[in-house]
């Protein structure tokens, strides 16, 4: 059976993206009499405010999409620690306790997810009384688990190669797991088969390929879907930045827009005024 999942972050109000976000996975799910999901994934920290999660439900509602709703990610911390526990104990992890100014101090290349951390606390002692995030070691995590492969609905089958991201963090300084940490686990325990997402996030399906290799998580598929950009061919940004406001769903919502008239028009690609969609494969990242 088709699972899919709509995973939004309480830290911002919903826009038009997230509508299409959510629709192309219901739709999927849909198609194939399957079972579509909500996710709230509300462990960001000082970000997250659990309050918007139920406006969140309310713009899936209005846009005439119906779900199952699993667990929040507040309620599956011990998931996290267990499995960060293991690869602790494998050996894969290690403790790091640089702050962002320090790693920028070092001018680090650039990744697909910002500053590449270069490894500096690798095979040092560690300081407990600082506080540490905990950083998977990719290269002896690429050893353990040799050739892997993931396979995007749209782009086909890939090597899974996640190395030009580093060493990526895997339990944050300020919460018990990483999105990508946290994101992999829950798409295993929820069943997710089909990870319907935006482009924005295909290079990170190369690390959770990865962890699921490392952990012995059933595999997916993914689904990388195209992002709506505004005039300036920028992807929609959560945070109301000036002209973005009037796409927020909730104030769509409660101006007595028809929510399903517009579901239906995102999914002929009509698009609003000053809204395009991005090229595929990886559109503005
Ligand atoms: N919580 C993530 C976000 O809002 C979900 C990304 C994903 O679908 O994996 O961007
Ligand atoms: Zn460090």
């Amino acid at each position: 059976m088709i699972v899919t999942r709509f995973a939004p972050s309480p830290n911002g109000p919903l826009h038009l993206g997230h509508a299409y976000s959510a629709i192309v996975a219901h739709d999927l799910a849909r198609e194939a009499n399957g079972r579509f999901l909500l996710r709230i994934e509300d462990i960001d920290g000082a970000r997250s405010r659990p309050e918007l999660a139920d406006d969140f439900r309310r713009d899936l509602e209005w846009l005439g999409l119906e779900w199952d709703e699993v667990p929040p990610q507040s309620s599956r911390l011990d998931s996290y620690e267990a499995a960060a526990r293991v690869l602790m104990e494998e050996g894969l992890l290690y403790r790091c306790t640089c702050t962002r100014a320090e790693i920028q101090a070092l001018e680090p290349r650039i990744g697909p997810e910002g500053l590449v951390y270069p490894g500096t606390c690798k095979g040092a002692r560690f300081d407990p009384s600082r506080a540490s995030a905990i950083r998977l070691d990719m290269e002896a995590a690429m050893a353990r688990v040799g050739e892997i492969a993931w396979e995007d609905a749209q782009a086909g089958r890939l090597a899974a190669d996640p190395r030009e991201f580093g060493d990526v963090v895997l339990v944050r300084k300020d919460a018990p797991a990483s999105y990508h940490l946290a994101a992999t686990l829950d798409d295993a325990t929820d069943g997710v088969s089909l990870v319907t997402r935006g482009t924005d996030l295909f290079f990170a399906s190369h690390i959770h390929r990865l962890l699921q290799a490392l952990l012995g998580l059933p595999v997916p598929r993914w689904h990388h879907h195209q992002l709506l950009l505004n005039h300036d061919g920028k992807k929609l940004a959560k945070s109301r930045k000036s002209g973005e406001s009037a796409l927020g769903l909730s104030e769509m919502r409660a101006a007595g827009e028809d929510g399903a008239a517009l579901a239906e028009r995102l999914r002929m690609g009509q698009m609003p005024c000053g809204i395009t969609l991005s090229r595929y494969p990886h559109g503005e990242t």
